[in-house]
């Protein structure tokens, strides 16, 4: 009774919900329908159970920079699973792939940020992130700076930190208190929030945020500002050109740090290697993950500056790590995921060339009667449906049903968009083509026409 790719659909999808918990997923509404099983994939392109081929417009979740079916990337793990399969990297122990790596990731950050504290995730990335700030802090006698100030609608994972880290009410809402001493201000989503002012007046205004929230809790006990250079998960959320240097000033100004999650942002996705170029924003620490391997193998971690790292250096131990600190195997294939991507000049490719391109076509995206703003950064980008362009109108009465709609629609036509609301997102793979670019913007532009 082997389970594989060759078992009719009905029966792996009742295996699945029968024992198979999926993240972010009414799970009752799932065993009506069976979840679409992907079997093989290739570019960009996946392959379903059902042999339908789909273009994958979101890089499975916002990872797969540099597109599938890359075997050098598998070739690396399976040499290094012979080699060195695990070894840890607590008490004083260190291998070649994580040096090897460290180094690598010191040359691509900006700044001076030269030290690498890794993870298993984008999630456990940002719960170090918290262990950081607060152990940095007391080391410098300011234990009570520990209060980081983060924004709603933001993500940054789902363990008990990121989750409060984050400002998605739909996660805390669920039986899980935002753990003490993170506090959210608004985003900077001039399309819904914005009101009379102009995209620039409200960046100002919605960075200021930062300001008051620092003088009303007090700059001694605020120890960082988190935020994705671009909010991801929140409906790509493109800031006005006035938010992030106003968020720089106020860090330095009140002496907060500040950390980049550069989870989505990182490794290209903006035409950058880091979100935090393409803004020209000095952060001190970021959380890393999804695009360092391409997601090939599991891997996240902080990058983290000169001053931090060697403060916390010299204080002692720093209590905290995980198994899968530096694995060895990941390390291998994110190596390999990095040296490809430069060899095959990947980011240069979406800044000069693919992502110039897919910018004409999405913001042409306008011109459909349900499409109001349409916005792209590199290869991340959004679209707002509304009933009334002039006013920004919403779809009042239930938000996110035209939106699932349309993703529905998408999927049916051969295209993987998530919605977020009524926002409709695409993160492709860097690699993309432009016939594949052409080809997303034809589904793109039929599934609208169907949903409208
Ligand atoms: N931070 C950001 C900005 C993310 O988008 C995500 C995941 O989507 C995370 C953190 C959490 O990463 P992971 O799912 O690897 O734990």
């Amino acid at each position: 009774n082997v389970i594989s790719n060759h078992m009719p659909t009905a029966e792996l999808q009742a295996l699945d919900t029968a024992h198979h918990m999926h993240p972010f997923t009414a799970g009752a509404e799932l065993a009506k329908t069976g979840a679409r099983i992907i079997t093989g994939a290739n570019g960009v392109t996946l392959t379903d159970s059902e042999g339908h081929q789909i273009l994958d417009a979101m890089a499975g979740l916002w990872c797969v920079n540099i597109g599938y079916g890359r075997h050098e990337l598998a070739d690396a793990a399976a040499r290094q699973m012979k080699e060195l399969p695990y070894y840890n990297t607590f008490f004083q122990t260190s291998h070649v792939p994580v040096i090897a790596l460290s180094a690598k990731l010191a040359e691509l950050a900006p700044n001076d940020l030269n030290h690498v504290f890794y993870a298993g995730s984008g999630s456990e990335a940002n719960d170090t992130n918290i262990r950081l700030v607060r152990h940095y802090w007391a080391i410098k006698g300011q234990p009570n700076k520990n209060i980081i100030i983060s924004r709603k609608n933001a993500y940054h994972g789902s363990t008990l930190g990121g989750g409060s880290l984050g400002g998605m009410s739909g996660m805390q809402n669920q039986g899980v208190p935002v753990i003490p001493g993170i506090h959210h201000i608004d985003q900077p989503d001039w399309w819904s929030e914005g009101g009379d002012k102009t995209p620039e007046e409200f960046g100002l205004e919605r960075a200021r945020q930062l300001e008051a929230a620092i003088l009303e809790l007090g700059a001694d006990r605020v120890g960082a500002f988190i935020a994705e250079p671009v909010q991801g998960a929140g409906g790509v959320i493109i800031p006005p050109s006035t938010y992030w240097p106003e968020i720089q000033r106020i860090c330095d100004e009140h002496g907060i740090l500040l950390i980049a999650d550069e989870v989505i942002c990182g490794f290209g996705r903006t035409g950058h290697w880091f979100g935090t170029d393409y803004y020209g924003i000095r952060p001190h620490i970021m959380a890393i993950a999804k695009g360092l391997s391409s997601g090939y193998a599991p891997i996240g971690g902080s990058l983290v500056c000169d001053d931090v790292a060697e403060t916390i250096a010299q204080a002692g131990d720093f209590n905290h790590g995980y198994t899968y600190s530096g694995h060895p195997v990941a390390c291998a294939v994110a190596l390999e995921n990095l040296r490809i991507m430069q060899e095959e000049k990947i980011v240069e490719n979406v800044a000069q060339d693919t992502g110039p391109y897919l910018k004409a076509k999405w913001e042409s995206l306008t011109a459909h009667p349900l499409v109001g703003e349409a916005k792209i950064v590199g290869m991340m980008g959004s679209i707002a449906l509304t009933p009334h362009k002039e006013s920004r109108a919403k779809f009042a009465a239930d938000a996110g049903t035209v939106g699932l709609a349309c993703r529905t629609r998408c999927f049916a036509n051969g295209l993987v968009m998530r919605h977020v609301g009524d926002r409709m997102v695409i993160s492709p793979p860097l690699v993309i083509t432009k016939a594949e670019i052409d080809t997303l913007i034809e589904r793109a532009l039929l599934s609208l026409d169907e949903t409208l």
